[in-house]
């Protein structure tokens, strides 16, 4: 393991929705039939340790633990077998989402309805946050990658005990990452540097009993056992952040 080299922002990051068959099933959905594409934007890339800003309008942030591929060369209709050729490494990402933007119902009170798409509750400044620990393909089993969240209460005399969230294995995944890059890049062209996020296992927020999110002085924690350590706090915005 070493630090992230890569210091320039992303040219693209496409992320992979519902690629966890445990967290398919705690949103009570019927899996895709193909992989669940959307995007986020370079400016939602935040590093370690760096704060999460809530912005004005949305009181439902939560966290998703996700395994983060860089791409190391060109990579343009690639076949599955030749697709871990052209990935860098991988990185810890936190797929930080609104859940009331991105209407997910139980987020959403009586009357509300979300945006109808995906961009703001997914992409917003800072939503990404991006772990500083890089691991290459040759060092990792990446049907055997185990990742977890927790969430760091704030408040009080400091912080409290982390509460564990996420706990589940890239086994899980649907769609392999070889798979993925196939898929993705059948239409869309990779560049060194982009970055795939591929989706986070169930534990989200939205889906507990009541549902829980983010709070302005809690701190997220993300960590997959083969990668690292990524954790943030969550600040509300304020003028400052302008
Ligand atoms: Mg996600």
């Amino acid at each position: 393991m070493r630090r992230s080299d890569f210091r320039a922002a992303p040219g693209k990051i496409v992320c992979v929705g519902l690629n966890y068959a445990e967290h398919v099933a705690e949103g009570g959905r019927a899996g895709p039939s193909r992989p669940l594409l959307f995007g986020k934007f370079a400016s939602a890339v935040i590093r370690d340790g760096e704060p999460i800003v809530r912005p004005p309008g949305t009181r439902a942030l939560d966290l998703e633990v996700e395994l983060g591929v860089v791409i190391g060369t060109r990579a343009r209709h690639v076949r599955r077998a030749d697709a871990l050729d052209h990935v860098a490494g991988f990185v810890v990402v936190n797929d930080i989402s609104a859940r009331d933007w991105q209407g997910v119902k139980q987020a959403l009170g009586e009357g509300e309805v979300g945006d109808g798409q995906w961009l703001r509750a997914k992409s917003s400044d800072t939503f990404l946050p991006v772990g500083s620990d890089f691991v290459t393909p040759d060092e990792v089993d990446l049907r055997g990658m185990h990742l977890r969240s927790w969430r760091i209460p704030g408040g009080g005399d400091g912080p409290g005990e982390p509460i564990l969230m996420q706990d589940g294995t890239t086994a899980d995944m649907i769609w392999r990452v070889d798979e993925l890059l196939e898929f993705i890049t059948a239409a869309v062209t990779l560049e060194p540097g982009d970055i795939v996020a591929t989706g986070t296992p169930s534990g989200v927020g939205v889906f507990r009993d009541p549902p829980v999110f983010l709070e302005p002085g809690d701190r997220v924690r993300c960590e997959i056992d083969a990668i690292g350590v990524l954790e943030n706090p969550i600040v509300d915005w304020s003028p400052d952040h302008a």
